[in-house]
């Protein structure tokens, strides 16, 4: 077994005590490595690393930490194309997205470097008796990380720039279909040289023990996970026997509403970034399409014919547009969805269905009239599947678009700038994209509110998760 399909505990590279397991290549299925399966002894000895090694990290200055950070970026940047090599063939992604992840994640290590450096306390004015109160910003402690499929790199490099610029240690477990990504990314931090046990990285398959492990362990205290709302809710009721702090990036249903003063044009190239961007297995696509009448029929003739234009195929062939689906079980629940919709009244008026027999492509399908009562409606589709509703007034619009527990992202397309702000006010959800499809970025503060989480990464928000602040009083100054 090669050193990058171990574990990463205590800077040592380790074989899985309960063996290993297959990560495949979603575009043929076949195996493209065993990787270690850890146990829950493992799990514990990463978690001890990650304390010991937290006891001198928090210690060094911000700027040494800061600069761990950007040694880690220029070895991100070095090895940019081997990083979306590797997240093409396990994820199926087409490399020109691969490549876009790579050059995000790492816009995170960078801009939290410098982030760190800023991320001080404040002196307040002086209390009564002449008492003097001040705060300091201390870092969490050690923090478990989960993180998704979807992306590979990206999901562990928002969570771990600011944990480490803040002065924490980690524990994190990759999804078990993408570990490898992980793991290149941890010999990456390794040969940028931060410290043994201040990244631990524990492939494994028993993922509900492991994130048992990291809520209840006394020596970790915050959880940050990226996932689905049922893990979610699983993760909150086992933090809360003590009370753990917890970032929570849970599922979307994100609303996309088209009015009749759109630009068409733009709003179909949003929708079309937005909704089929690594084959709609992200949480922030677009998954219910409104669209006010006056404008319907021009701006779905338009859809069509974009949609047909997109190309499947293998994610490392250049010029795909859309790769295979995660998972067997993954396209199938899409199939399942669709053939759902369309008992309880949706029509398809463009696509195929999956491609070839057995194959995990499913072809860009357009599902009308569908309604809040269709099952569709409430899922998270995690495929190509665009689901369009046609509404009347601009008040109709909004309340369609927040008929869902979910809040994470939402779309407005319109040419008017009162229309713009108005919606966005109303809109139910912790991010509003406004004439565009694609709004992550390491500068702003990503999350959502309802079912869709807690906390925010990104921004000076994406810091504070990873900080405590201390209420220093100090008296008998005179
Ligand atoms: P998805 O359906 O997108 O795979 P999940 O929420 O199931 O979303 O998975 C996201 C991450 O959560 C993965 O790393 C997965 O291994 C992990 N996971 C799955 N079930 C649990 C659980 N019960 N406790 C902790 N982590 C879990």
């Amino acid at each position: 077994m090669t050193k990058l399909h171990k574990a990463y505990i205590g800077g040592q590279w380790l074989t899985g005590n309960r063996g290993s397991f297959e990560v495949d290549d979603p575009a043929t299925g076949e195996s493209v490595a065993k990787v270690a399966d850890v146990s829950l002894d493992q799990v514990e000895q990463a978690i001890d690393a990650a304390n010991q090694a937290f006891e001198s990290w928090r210690r060094l200055s911000a700027q040494e930490r800061a600069d761990g950070v950007l040694a880690w970026y220029d070895k991100v940047r070095e090895n940019r194309q081997r990083l979306a090599e590797m997240i093409t063939r396990e994820s199926g992604k087409p490399i020109a997205e691969a490549l876009s992840e790579v050059d995000y994640g790492a816009s995170y290590l960078r801009w939290f470097a410098e982030q760190g450096v800023r991320a001080g306390g404040q002196t307040l004015p002086t209390l009564p008796g002449g008492r003097r109160p001040l705060t300091l910003k201390q870092p969490v402690g050690v923090v478990g990380v989960i993180t998704p499929w979807n992306f590979p790199l990206a999901m562990i490099a928002r969570k771990a720039a600011p944990a480490l610029a803040a002065g924490c240690t980690l524990v994190i477990k990759p999804a078990a279909e993408t570990p490898l990504t992980a793991l290149l990314l941890a010999e990456l931090a390794e040969q940028a040289g931060l410290p043994a046990g201040v990244i631990n990285l524990i492939p494994g398959t028993d993922a509900a023990a492991i994130g048992k492990c990291l809520c209840t362990h006394s020596k970790v205290r915050k959880l940050s996970f990226t996932g689905s709302t049922a893990v979610g809710r699983v993760l909150m009721a086992q933090s809360a026997q003590k009370i753990q702090r917890l970032s929570l990036e849970l599922g979307g249903n994100a609303p996309f509403l088209v009015f009749d003063d759109a630009n068409l044009e733009a709003a179909v190239e949003g929708l079309i970034a937005s909704k089929f961007r690594n084959s709609g297995q992200t949480c922030v696509c677009a998954n219910r399409i409104l669209v006010q009448r006056g404008i319907y029929d021009s701006f779905i003739a338009r859809l069509k014919t974009r949609m047909a234009s997109l190309t499947l195929g293998p994610g490392a062939l250049p010029g795909a547009d859309l790769g295979p689906l995660i998972s067997d079980r993954a396209i199938a629940r899409v199939e399942s969805l669709v053939e759902q919709a369309l008992e309880a009244g949706a029509v398809q008026t463009l696509g195929a269905g999956r491609v070839g027999e057995g194959s995990r492509y499913h072809s860009p399908t357009l599902l009308e009239s569908v309604t809040p009562e269709n099952p569709i409606w409430s899922q998270e589709i995690f495929g190509p599947v665009v689901s369009v509703t046609p509404f009347d007034s601009e008040e109709d619009g909004i309340t369609l678009a927040n008929h869902t527990e979910a809040g994470l992202a939402s779309y407005l397309f319109s040419d008017s700038l009162s229309r713009a702000i108005r919606v966005a006010e109303s809109l139910d959800y912790g991010m509003v994209g406004i004439n565009e499809g694609i709004i992550s970025s390491a500068t702003a503060p990503f999350g959502g509110i309802k079912s869709s989480g807690l906390g925010r990464e990104g921004g000076q928000e994406g810091m504070d998760e990873y900080l405590e602040t201390k209420y220093l009083c100090l008296g008998g100054i005179g």
